[in-house]
């Protein structure tokens, strides 16, 4: 073997090594499938305490957002929490919420296991008052991009006393929560709450208009229509306090633009702490060429009125979620909105002002039914639309600072294109 081949071959053998360990990029979601959006049963979840004879250990489920189907006490300190969904076939997003307390304090062992085919995803989040929330495994936590690679139950210790434990896949963020955040955002002049219609079990479908009602200018802005997209709801909220701050460039937009603003699409599910669906057991973003549920239809129908005839536009929209890691999924470049080739110049200014950041982007509709909103509203409103997705992991500061420079952004460049 001659020099340059050993150097050559050196360099194959380091080139290797580093892509080995270069963090792979999130590919995202395949292409979107059809599925049936007519009502099917939901399993109605057992809430209470859970006891065992001759142990001071307690599990509860009985609050909003609550996920724990079942208890096994193992031995005296381990007990496997048993999570199930409210039907199947259900994406896996395996969200689970429980209170633990003890009457004296003791080291337990927790194990998460869930119903067949389905793996750990979530990393326990903790709080000792269902408010303030700690990720069990840190801010440094491993992205896992393959639902192969995850573990199929997840082991944790805990130190429990009479002071209760929360445990939960994420921050518990239901619906009375969003309702406080909405209550603190319509305090601003210019910001108007009303409710569009019914979910399927009752609560209402509530959306807010931010700005000025007299322009002609529309955005629309979703949120939470999965219920443990606890991230997306996040950013989304970020996004919404910068459009509604206090600075000239807020107040300029908000005088030359209406926001409307569904913050929560799916109460339902959010609150009985499912994995996916609604009360009618079905992915609401799925539901958008059907329309066969009332939140969809409520919003769909919400549009209608204030578009339909009034030559008002409705130029962009956005839909929040949150999946393993942060991308946006996006309408074939291709295809002409009503802003040609704005969506990729304002993605291109989150890349510009956020240091050492590349957004990963992904498009996921070119042709056919609009089974999800962002292709709806592109179809129907040729709106510059796309789905906001934060990763289940992505740091809150993060997220908070992406919501900034791309609020930021989309304020300056949307006041250009419609002066
Ligand atoms: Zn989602």
């Amino acid at each position: 073997m001659n020099c340059n081949r050993i150097v050559f071959f050196i360099c194959i053998t380091i080139a290797g090594k580093i892509m080995a360990q270069a963090p792979r990029q999130f590919q995202g979601q395949g292409p979107i499938k059809g599925v049936s959006t007519e009502d099917r049963p939901v399993q109605k979840q057992w809430k209470g305490l859970f006891s065992f004879p001759g142990s001071e250990v307690f599990f509860d489920n009985d609050f909003e957002g609550g996920r724990l189907n079942g208890v096994a006490r193992i031995n005296d300190s381990t007990f496997s929490a048993l999570i199930t969904s409210e039907n199947t076939p259900v994406n896996e997003s395996p969200w689970y919420a429980f209170k633990v307390w003890s009457k004296r304090p003791q080291a337990i062992t927790i194990v998460l296991t869930y119903q067949q085919g389905i793996r750990h995803r979530y990393a326990p989040r903790l709080s000792k008052n269902g408010h303030d929330w700690l990720s069990i495994e840190g801010p440094d936590a491993k992205k896992i991009f393959e639902t192969d690679s995850l573990p199929v139950e997840y082991r944790f210790h805990l130190t429990v006393s009479r002071d209760t434990t929360w445990v939960a896949a994420q921050e518990l963020y239901t619906s009375r929560r969003v309702k406080e955040w909405v209550k603190v955002i319509s305090r601003k002049p210019g910001v108007t709450v009303t409710d569009i219609g019914r979910t399927h079990a009752g609560r209402p479908v509530t959306l807010l208009k931010i700005g000025n009602p007299a322009s002609k200018n529309r955005m629309l802005i979703i949120g939470r229509q999965h219920p443990p997209e606890v991230t997306g709801q996040l950013a989304m909220q970020a996004f919404i306090e910068n459009l509604n701050g206090d600075e000239p460039l807020a107040k300029k937009f908000r005088e030359q633009f209406l926001i409307y603003l569904v913050p929560m699409m799916n109460p339902d599910g959010v609150d009985e702490g499912f994995w996916r669906h609604n009360a009618g057991g079905v992915d609401l973003n799925r539901d958008w060429a059907a329309f066969n549920q009332p939140e969809t239809r409520a919003v769909r129908d919400f549009l209608q009125k204030e578009l339909g005839d009034k030559n008002n536009k409705l130029w962009f929209g956005l839909d929040f979620h949150s999946t393993y890691d942060d991308i946006f999924y996006l309408v074939d470049p291709k295809l002409n909105g009503v802003l040609p080739g704005f969506i990729p110049a304002w993605l291109d200014q989150l890349r510009e002002r956020i240091p050492g950041y590349t957004p990963n982007v992904k498009p996921l509709y070119s042709e056919g039914p609009t089974y999800t909103s962002f292709s709806y509203l592109f179809k129907t409103y040729g709106t510059e639309a796309l789905v906001y997705e934060i990763g289940d992991k992505t740091s809150r500061d993060f997220i908070q600072q992406k919501s900034k420079v791309a609020a930021t952004a989309l304020m300056e460049m949307l006041l250009q294109k419609v002066n």
